[in-house]
């Protein structure tokens, strides 16, 4: 059976006219799986006939709230979901200014072995389905009744190692019978998966693309960072110059503070340099505290200093705001809490 929440109106509409009906119904059908429906029954003014086809072909999957988590702060949620195959994932949304931002998981677990991330712990499990990414977004926005205007796809797991679903994904959720939210308003956050940088340029989908960086020289970025073994941050800097170069679209490094690792002298030096060869903005993270790890966050008069030599180099650099410090709002450590939970029994 197939994944009908998988399905683009264009995709539907081709089953819809193999099964003898009219093509609008592909729209309304797409508008109905929009409005979060769980069931084919719920779509009302389907003809029974069509809803039972229908009900034949494809499966609906709505996924359930395992924990809900509001900041006492400001107000950020953390949602944990139970997918079909009992896996869970993260979704956080966050109150801005200008708008509502949710920040998805795109795989159930990962394989990229961060040392400073929660997410990577229990390694990967699976990619998620576009639906499933989907479902993040639209159920957050339905249980929260926040409109959610703005996507990062910055939760557990590497969109780059899930390339096709987090592609459908994005068709999907910036589809105008849809969520319409538009490709300038979304963020895809990778470790450097370059082999698909090529890819991600040619598709030319105006959204941002943020690396995660966290070190400008190969041995300490080797360190904490597997990913750049093999691959090296030179190489990562061509293909984000040929990204740039392809796209038009500025790219957005990611630094998170380590204490000791990260944060000297040299390395803001060196990351200057790499930042103004490719045109880059540079986002420092303070880094969350993983029950795990063995790092630790940088202090604020070494993000001070850091920063400082950053803009007297010419650097575009700015700070994320730290929200959610209540409700573990950092990446895969809620689920990892649950998994923990699970290894006691
Ligand atoms: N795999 C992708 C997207 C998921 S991680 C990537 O690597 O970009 C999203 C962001 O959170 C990344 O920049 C990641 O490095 C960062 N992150 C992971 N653990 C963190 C922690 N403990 N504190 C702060 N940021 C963290």
């Amino acid at each position: 059976m197939k994944n009908i929440k998988s399905m683009l109106p264009e995709e539907l509409e081709a089953d819809i006219l193999a099964m003898g009906e009219p093509k609008y119904r592909a729209k309304q059908v797409f508008k109905w799986l929009g409005r979060g429906v769980g069931s084919f029954e719920e779509m009302s003014d389907i003809p029974k006939s069509l809803r039972m086809k229908l009900e034949k072909e494809y499966t609906i999957y709505k996924p359930k709230v395992l924990s809900k988590q509001v900041s006492k702060i400001d107000g950020t949620i953390k949602y944990l979901w139970e997918l079909y195959d009992g896996n869970a994932v993260e979704t956080v949304v966050m109150s801005y200014k200008h708008g509502n931002t949710v920040c998805v998981s795109s795989q159930v677990g990962c394989r990229q072995g961060c040392a400073f991330c929660a997410s990577t712990i229990g390694g990967l499990v699976r990619g998620l389905e576009p639906s499933e990414i989907l479902d993040e977004v639209l159920f957050s926005q339905l249980d929260s009744g926040k409109t959610i205007s703005n996507i990062v796809l910055m939760g557990i797991g590497e969109p780059l190692d899930n390339f096709d679903n987090v592609v459908k994904f994005l068709k999907l959720v910036n589809h105008p019978d849809g969520m319409n939210i538009g490709m300038r308003h979304i963020s895809l956050s990778t470790c450097g998966i370059i082999e698909k940088f090529d890819e991600l340029a040619d598709l030319n989908l105006q959204l941002t693309l943020s690396v995660s960086l966290h070190a400008p020289d190969d041995e300490t970025r080797s360190k904490i960072m597997p990913a750049n073994i093999g691959r090296g941050v030179d190489n990562l800097m061509k293909s984000c110059k040929s990204y740039y170069e392809k796209t038009g679209r500025r790219i957005s490094f990611e630094y998170i503070m380590i204490d000791g690792v990260n944060d000297t002298e040299y390395h803001a030096r060196l990351l200057a340099k790499r930042a103004k060869e490719v045109c880059a903005h540079v986002n420092l993270i303070p880094m969350n505290h993983v029950e795990e790890s063995r790092f630790h966050p940088s202090t604020s008069g070494h993000i001070k200093g850091f920063i400082k030599i950053l803009e007297d180099e010419g650097v575009n650099v700015t700070v994320r705001r730290k929200l959610g410090g209540d409700v573990d709002a950092s990446c895969g450590q809620l689920r990892r809490k649950m998994q923990k939970g699970n290894d006691k029994k």
